[in-house]
């Protein structure tokens, strides 16, 4: 069967169009797209993703071989529309060779440009463009990104230098050279024979001449490039399946270099950073694409506007800035004109931020690329919100828009405002991505990860950027550079991961070598603390301190909007009363798990905890546990009050007793004496506690089941602080939860107790208050009784945790051994603990809730593992009907959103 691998572009026709990413990839279904819209694009083709899994199953050979009579069709194609010829010696047709994956990976994968040079096409070029130093410039490009990309001659450490840089070096110091620009035609020419040569020795073949032979070899090494370390890391980092390969694009090349007519550039359509709608960007004149994001040279603003804001941030003169760095606006108005109409057909066109590349070659615009721009959750917010009231979109789609994991930006710390006035401004640099960041100085991005392993908080400072510091830029507070734009690497990828980053902070000096930051005549050392300001540019000295972010404005819309469409109600994971009142803040519609031991170790309690553990028998525990009911039932009252009349779900004790114990000398002996026991008798005792396997040991009901007079304690602690609430008009609403329920006996002997517990207190103070039993379900088992288990217990709440635990068989203490290297294996796709197992685990949860609901129809069903914060874990349990979702304080602005776009989609 003849398989379509190959869509042709150009001239104002496409074979593909926008919505084929996932076979064209998104820089190729994109390139489609505009041709369709009549946007300028260089006429060229995308080899689809799908190749790229035939070649990793059939090899190079099978592939050249399936593609081979298509692809002299597109290259044939793209000859007629520009009117030259591959490899030609008068009139050479050029290609660029790019990556192009189902979503943007910026950077991770490979580029060849130039393609289609060699020794007859050079002078080809040269005639054509009349400017030989130009082609020659292009040749040795070309020749040194062959050598490092396709023929491997890229050093794998920082501390090999490239070959071809080395060689640059040599002949710059002969002729006393500094920048690259000086090289003359001669020595570009120099350059490129011994870059050959170089190629020679170190591969043993010679440069390929023959630019079909160039073609191929770099189209497989795009392919290639889908499986480096690096791009693996990140699609680990992004959750990027493995599978979905990257597309090749092969297109004519045009060119930003060939002279001061030429530019090229990168714009937004609004602000990345924070979302302003407000056309913005960055160009260089006379340079070729990737020059702008490495960061070598300073870019230009695109707008006038944006050029003195840039302007006053980096303290440059206005009369400076119109005279080094003027705008593209001003140097060339009409194609700005031109830019400016372009961006807004698109953005119009996708109906969002649009992130585009584009170069000028002599006076003329073209586009390379149009995506949906990454961007801060800020910005998500506002531009959902924006776009939302300016009729471009309509309620859903803006909720739809917002990743519900990107608002955790938002609810990050801010800094402190009286703080920041007394703080040490050092540096100034561009607000690359907002946020508040203080950590120790760190230069290289391995050593920021050995800091941040060693649990320390590090600001990671380079002169610029690149790929290799990936990892390290994800553990570090906040990322700092002396070069590079609003578009450099630094900027483009701390945004994507919702770090901070201040870029191009001119005023610093970095060395390496001595591992110091300079600044203003001060001098920074590894390990000096430094704090990084994203939203102003500003680098502050020490540490700064921070608060928590203010939800109000376009956030609070959001969510109201999410409130609006909603079926799911989301209620928090607290303990205490501050958590409590955060998560209401956060919109938090009750308390799906307080866990009562946490309250256990604050201040003296757990003296009594422990005697009440240690004690020989009932009557021993029933003394200690009477000191303990007060401090319970003014923790519950505290709780209550927090929660205002909304419904607060108390678990009964659940882990093992000997978490309790002190195993430490000193511990005992402090025991010893407030018991006036033995030392010896409360290492007995602690002894006796322990458990070969105590996650599946003596916890949970079994605790209360054993020693009755703990649940007792606990619901009388619970009912009295209710109807202390009560006496002082306070609605308390307290739904007792037994957790780790195996059988239904379990449940109804605890059910029993409390009960009668709670009969006893409504008898002695002659009140009565409504309040739920219910149980957890996190034991396979009492999933699968769960039609049995629903006729005693009034609420079920799935606790994954230990039901990811049980259903896999991983230890929850014990996976991190196993669990890492099960993921780089693609064993597990993903970490059960993180993001529910919907085949597996799932399964349960879903016919716990069905056969819950048939013995009672309305069982009120929740989640209070971790999951319940985890957005596709939260669509999960919108589509099996239950009632709440539960999650850490933090988290629930996103499991609001989550559960608002599962109603909706
Ligand atoms: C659970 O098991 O999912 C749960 C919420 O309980 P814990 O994490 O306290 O065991
Ligand atoms: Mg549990």
């Amino acid at each position: 069967m003849n398989k379509k691998r190959i869509y042709l572009f150009g001239n104002g026709k496409a074979e593909g169009k926008a919505d084929m990413k996932n076979l064209l990839g998104g820089k190729g279904a994109n390139l489609a797209e505009m041709n369709l819209v009549g946007v300028p694009v260089p006429p060229g083709f995308t080899i689809t993703t799908e190749v790229c899994t035939e070649y990793n199953q059939f090899g190079k050979e099978k592939i050249m071989e399936l593609l081979k009579s298509e692809i002299t069709g597109a290259i044939q194609n793209i000859e007629n529309i520009i009117g030259s010829k591959f490899g030609d010696k008068e009139n050479p047709c050029l290609v660029s060779v790019r990556s192009g994956a189902r979503v943007s990976m910026p950077g991770m994968m490979d580029t060849v440009l130039n393609l289609g040079l060699n020794d007859d096409a050079v002078e080809g070029l040269a005639k054509k463009s009349n400017n030989p130093r130009f082609a020659w410039d292009s040749y040795r490009r070309f020749v040194q990104m062959y050598g490092d990309v396709v023929l491997g001659m890229k050093p794998a450490s920082k501390e090999e230098t490239d070959p071809f840089e080395k060689i640059i070096d040599e002949i710059k110091e002969a002729k006393n050279i500094v920048n690259d620009t000086e090289l003359a035609t001669e020595d570009l020419q120099e350059l490129v024979k011994r870059f050959k040569k170089a190629i020679k020795e170190v591969t043993g073949s010679d440069f390929p001449e023959d630019p079909w032979t160039q073609l191929w070899g770099a189209i497989c090494a795009v392919f290639d490039s889908w499986n480096t370390e690096r791009a693996i890391y990140y699609r680990q980092l992004n959750r990027i399946p493995g599978d979905w390969g990257t597309a090749v694009n092969v297109q004519a090349m045009v060119y930003g270099n060939m002279g001061n007519n030429s530019a090229t550039g990168v714009a937004f359509t609004r602000d990345a950073a924070t979302g302003e709608d407000m056309f913005n960007g960055e160009y260089l004149i006379n340079a070729q694409g990737e020059d702008v994001v490495a960061g070598i040279r300073t870019p230009q603003q695109i707008t006038l506007i944006g050029s003195r804001r840039w302007a006053e941030l980096a303290k440059v003169s206005e009369e400076d800035r119109a005279a080094k760095y003027p705008s593209l606006e001003e140097t060339m108005p009409p194609i700005y004109k031109e830019l400016c109409v372009i961006e807004t057909k698109l953005e119009n066109h996708y109906k969002d931020m649009q992130d585009l590349e584009f170069t000028i070659q002599d006076g003329k615009l073209w586009l390379l690329q149009t995506r949906s721009g990454k961007r801060t959750g800020v910005a998500m917010v506002k531009m959902a919100i924006d776009m939302l009231e300016e009729g471009l979109i309509d309620e859903k789609t803006a909720l739809l828009r917002v990743e519900p994991n990107k608002l955790d930006e938002l609810l990050h710390p801010v800094f402190d405002a009286a703080a920041i006035k007394k703080a040490l401004v050092v540096a100034k640099g561009l607000p690359a991505s907002p946020g508040a960041a203080t950590g120790q100085l760190v230069f290289f991005a391995d050593e920021a990860e050995k800091w941040a392993k060693d649990k320390k908080k590090v600001v990671l400072a380079r002169i610029e950027t690149s790929p290799e510091d990936l990892r390290g830029m994800n553990v570090s507070e906040g990322i700092l550079t002396a070069r590079g734009g609003m578009t450099s690497h630094a900027a483009v990828v701390a945004r994507g991961m919702g770090k901070c980053c201040v870029s191009g902070a001119g005023s610093i000096r970095i060395n390496y070598k001595e591992r110091t930051l300079t600044s203003d005549g001060q001098v920074f050392h590894e390990g000096d603390w430094i704090s990084l300001n994203g939203s102003t540019g500003e680098v502050y000295k020490g540490k700064v301190d921070t608060k928590n972010p203010e939800l109000s404005g376009d956030f609070g819309k959001l969510m109201s909007l999410c409130d609006k469409y909603t079926v799911m109600k989301v209620r928090t994971n607290a303990d205490t009363p501050n958590d409590s009142k955060v998560a209401r803040g956060f919109g938090a519609q009750g308390i799906g798990l307080c866990r009562t031991e946490h309250m256990f170790f604050e201040g003296d309690r757990i003296k009594a905890v422990r005697e009440m553990i240690l004690a020989k028998d009932e009557t021993g525990r029933r003394v200690a546990l009477k000191k303990l009911l007060p401090i319970q039932r003014s923790d519950f009252e505290g709780i209550f009050d927090a929660m205002q009349g909304l419904p607060v779900t108390v678990r009964l004790l659940d882990p093992p007793l000997h978490e309790f114990v002190p195993h430490d000398e000193k511990g005992q002996q402090e025991m010893a004496e407030e018991m006036h026991i033995s030392l010896n008798e409360v290492k007995a005792r602690v002894e006796s506690l322990a458990e070969f396997n105590p996650m599946l040991g003596h916890r949970g009901c079994r605790l209360g089941n054993t020693y009755p007079e703990i649940t007792e304690m606990q619901t009388r602690a619970i009912i009295e602080a209710a109807l202390n609430l009560k006496a002082k008009g306070i609605q308390a609403i307290p739904e007792i939860m037994i957790p780790l329920i195996g059988t239904v006996e379990e449940f109804k002997m605890q059910e029993d107790i409390i009960r009668q517990t709670a009969q006893k207190v409504f008898d002695e103070r002659n009140e009565i208050i409504d309040f739920l039993v219910g149980t957890m379900i996190e034991i396979p088992r009492a999933a699968l009784t769960a039609a049995e288990v629903a006729k005693h217990a009034e609420f079920f709440s799935f606790g994954t945790n230990d039901l990811t635990q049980m259903t896999f068989g991983y230890s929850r203490d014990d996976a991190g051994k196993f669990l890492p290297i099960y993921l780089a294996k693609g064993i597990l796709k993903e970490d059960p603990f993180q993001v529910l197992d919907q085949v597996g685990v799932g399964q349960l949860v879903e016919m716990g809730t069905k056969n819950g609901r048939s013995s009672r129809p309305n069982l009120k069903v929740g989640i209070c593992g971790e999951h319940g914060g985890e957005p596709k874990s939260v669509m999960f349990c919108h589509r099996v009907g239950m009632n709440y979702v539960s999650c850490s304080p933090y988290r629930v602005p996103i499991a609001r959103l989550a559960a608002a776009q599962a109603a909706i989609i």
